[in-house]
């Protein structure tokens, strides 16, 4: 049986989920509501940005994670949900699961110290070639960050190309040498990945499998994941368009 829903209005995606839901538990696919909150930037962008719907106010996201906390969300990582998926097993009341794509140096000014302050675990989708850039995290952050045990890296690829548009050898290459660099200089293994620009299809999907990935996020809305679906996670945007109220409304699932 799936429960009725709390209204929010994701453009009627949520009855797209409710359907969702019916369809795979006539099927007995096993499914588990959780949210995984999509972020960006966190800061004030600058004048000239381009999409300042990416950014959120550094007040706002501190008051968003002291909400978590406070009301005893439990933050769990992205091999945590499809291992539960895989094995049909339940999680935590509450479980929700935070990432964060590109790899900005706000992570490390802003995000970090906040997440540590309240104890919320995150992963972290990093390009390798954007590491070291101006504006994005340095090596050297990112084996602090690491040692925090708080944080989670994923790969974004190498160069955070539309994989689709990649011809084979490229596309394997983006897939595994990103994996490789992260083995090599920060000694992690890593299992999870973040399409960039959330473009993929179903040889991506295969290729994704194929080099060692255990699970996938994707850009599309929505909460709802079944056992099949572990290399396409749907995930829920946070940008600067929202209040705390409505951060409050697309977290509340019931679950
Ligand atoms: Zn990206």
């Amino acid at each position: 049986m799936y429960k009725s829903f709390r209204t929010i209005t994701e453009k009627g995606i949520i009855v797209k989920e409710n359907i969702e839901e019916k369809i795979a538990s006539i099927k007995g696919e096993y499914t588990l509501r959780v949210p995984i909150l999509m972020y960006h930037h966190i800061g004030i962008p600058p004048a000239n940005e381009i999409r300042p719907q990416l950014y959120v106010h550094p007040d706002l996201f501190r008051q968003e994670m002291e909400y978590l906390a406070k009301n005893k969300y439990k933050t769990i990582t992205l091999e945590n949900l499809t291992s539960a998926l895989m094995h049909h097993k339940k999680l935590p009341n509450k479980s929700i699961v935070l990432t964060f794509d590109d790899g900005y140096i706000d992570f490390y000014t802003i995000v970090f110290p906040i997440l540590k302050k309240n104890y919320i675990k995150s992963t972290l989708f990093i390009s390798t070639d954007n590491i070291n850039k101006p504006n994005y995290l340095s090596l050297h952050q990112l084996q602090s960050l690491l040692k925090s045990k708080i944080v989670t890296i994923g790969s974004h690829t190498v160069s955070h190309l539309d994989l689709t548009r990649l011809n084979e050898n490229r596309l394997v290459f983006e897939l595994i040498k990103s994996k490789t660099w992260f083995l090599n200089k920060l000694k992690v293994q890593i299992s999870s990945i973040a399409y960039p620009i959330g473009k993929y299809n179903k040889k991506i999907i295969f290729e994704t499998q194929k080099s060692g990935y255990t699970n996938a996020v994707i850009t599309n809305y929505g909460y709802l994941h079944n056992e099949k679906g572990a290399y396409n996670l749907k995930r829920i945007r946070i940008g600067n368009n929202i209040i705390l109220s409505d951060f409050i409304r697309r977290i509340s699932i019931e679950n």
